[in-house]
């Protein structure tokens, strides 16, 4: 969720900023901007539209200067306009910075600085910070000072990033990300490490509530208090350079396509070891994700339940600030994350460990805001995911999720994951049937899916897939609960999906998807096994039974991805949503 970048170093910064925008693209924006020192004097220029647009219309990269900031904005304070993208200047001119995130107690702020005498051109939060910020650097005159007496007064969750008028760049970190690419006599910060990867991988990730200070090729941290922390540089994985589509039309095509490999990488053995022996001695234990990540969760329910009789439960992290079920004392949390970042996620963490619970994570970014606040983390091992709709991290969730319940039932499962890789492949290998099907999905507005047991939460992410790629309207409904009162919406106008491999759930099912058919719905059967009662049959390997859910979500990306394609949406950027949602 948008993005922040600075450069200070030899080179010429525009280029540079532009083009680790453009790798951090993924991560969801509406407007673009530059703010490049260049002599005295700091340039600004900013748009709305995709960073190549932005590019191409205002010659972002041809901004002279060797220090600069840049942004990609996920507006939420005032609308995605030109005068509200950032970078935003301060009054004087003389500073400028881009922000990620919000500052709650923006409105009391402003209106101080009204008094001040202070004026907005914008209306976001972020053109109070700076104006805050040149205030208290009018009264101080020193970056240091300034930035610990700005922060003092910030309420919500940030990074920022400032360029000072003597080429000075400066960065907070409280709940957001931020990291700092380490280059020969240069630096880069970066709300991602995909900003600066192309040219170093060492990196330093920057704790929460500290700031950085970039001045003269001299870097210094801080905490909030104002002690000096001293540089902690790692190597990167040099995998988050592989982001590249190759072959593939999309990200998100290669993302699906790469699940053979990936399911066989999730997590290590030691860590699964770890995490089922935290589990087995929890007292009680609650699991949380937002989005595809909470429909693994649900998963756990199902798996722990039948094989290792240990009782989870699953809660939205959203949700759970609310939830009657308040974490007791002592308890353990699971949580599950791609990016380690999402703020739902990280506000479920900061409640239970208010609790004292511990904090066990399933995360594919190892050096994530969540990884920091986690007493055991298990690693996806997915490799970056770039399209925006979650695939191939679903599926190593699922992974580490049957890996655990294994170890904890002493190994009860017919877990064969080469079988469950050599069936994706072969659903993968032959997708002319889905393609053709997709195309159908031009002309809809409502589609369900039905699955029961296990396969209702499969029966959900699957209706969130197709949502968030081809926007039609669609729904899961678990199949059982179709006569009291969905049926009512089954007509000649409406496709259903039944998730049906043959297991217990089978017969109970396939008498659901007979109801549905007299009422004139088109079926469309994911099943090891044909029935006439589909119009469209999509295939699936025959498996041992409890890996089906593993395998047949597969189909629903493929198909979510061509009826993408047939009605001309963005699969890898669908729009109003990012990839990483640090905001709550
Ligand atoms: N709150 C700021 C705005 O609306 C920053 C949003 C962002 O994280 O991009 O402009």
């Amino acid at each position: 969720m948008c993005s922040i970048i600075g450069y200070s170093g030899k080179k010429d910064a525009a280029p540079i900023l532009v083009r680790s925008l453009e790798k951090m693209e993924y991560r969801g924006y509406d407007s673009v901007g530059l703010a490049i020192k260049n002599d005295s004097l700091i340039n600004v220029k900013k748009d709305i539209g995709k960073v190549s647009e932005v590019k191409h219309s205002l010659n972002l990269d041809k901004m002279p200067g060797k220090i600069g900031i840049g942004h990609t904005r996920w507006a939420t304070h005032g609308e995605v306009s030109k005068k509200n993208a950032h970078p935003h200047y301060s009054n004087s001119g003389n500073i400028a910075i881009a922000h990620n995130g919000i500052i709650e107690n923006f409105q009391q702020l402003k209106n101080e600085l009204e008094l001040d005498g202070f004026k907005f051109e914008s209306d976001t939060d972020t053109e109070v910070l700076v104006n805050l910020i040149q205030k208290n650097f009018d009264e101080t005159a020193n970056i240091k000072e300034t930035i610990s007496k700005t922060i003092s007064k910030l309420q919500g969750h940030y990074t920022f990033v400032v360029i000072f008028e003597d080429g000075t760049l400066a960065a907070a970190r409280f709940h957001e990300p931020l990291i700092i690419g380490v280059e020969k006599n240069s630096y880069y910060i970066s709300s991602d490490v995909l900003g600066f990867i192309e040219k170093t991988d060492d990196a330093i990730y920057i704790d929460n509530e500290n700031f950085v200070i970039i001045n003269d090729h001299n870097l210094d941290i801080f905490d909030f208090k104002g002690n000096s922390i001293k540089p902690n540089i790692t190597k990167v994985s040099k995998e988050f350079a592989d982001v590249y589509k190759g072959d593939y039309a999309h990200f998100t095509l290669k993302e699906i396509s790469e699940q053979p490999k990936t399911v066989l990488q999730a997590g290590n053995d030691t860590q699964i070891k770890e995490i089922s022996e935290m589990i087995s001695k929890a007292q009680d234990l609650y699991i949380t994700g937002s989005g595809t990540s909470y429909n693994a969760a649900r998963i756990s329910k199902f798996l722990f339940s039948n094989f290792a009789k240990v009782k989870i439960e699953p809660i939205i992290s959203s949700e759970l600030p609310f939830s009657p079920d308040s974490i007791e004392e002592n308890s353990t949390l699971m949580t599950i994350s791609q990016s380690g970042e999402s703020a739902d996620v990280l506000d479920a963490v900061r409640i239970a460990k208010e609790s004292n619970s511990k904090i066990l994570s399933i995360i594919n970014h190892p050096n994530s805001s969540l990884s920091q606040e986690s007493d055991l983390v298990i690693n996806l091992n997915c490799g970056p995911e770039i399209g925006v709709a979650a695939t191939k991290s679903f599926t190593s969730q699922l992974v580490i999720l049957y890996k655990i319940t294994n170890k904890m039932c002493n190994e009860c499962m017919n877990l064969d994951l080469d079988k469950a890789s050599q069936s994706i492949s072969t659903i993968l290998k032959d997708d002319s049937k889905i393609k053709k099907l997709a195309n159908d999905f031009k002309e809809i507005s409502d589609i369900y899916v039905l699955g029961r047991g296990i396969h209702f939460p499969i029966a959900k992410e699957a209706a969130l897939k197709l949502k968030e790629l081809t926007y039609i309207h669609a729904e899961a409904i678990p199949a059982g609960e179709l006569k009291h009162g969905p049926l009512a919406l089954m007509d000649s106008n409406v496709y259903v999906i039944i998730i049906n491999p043959n297991d217990s759930t089978y017969q109970d099912t396939l008498n659901s998807a007979n109801e549905i058919k007299t009422r004139g719905a088109k079926i469309i059967g994911v099943s090891n096994q044909n029935n006439e009662v589909y119009d469209f049959w999509i295939e699936i390997p025959v498996i041992d039974e409890t890996l089906y859910p593993l395998i047949e979500i597969v189909p629903i990306q493929l198909l979510a991805y061509y009826a993408a394609l047939a009605k001309n949406t963005d699969p890898d950027y669908p729009r109003n949503l990012a990839k990483s949602v640090t905001v709550e």
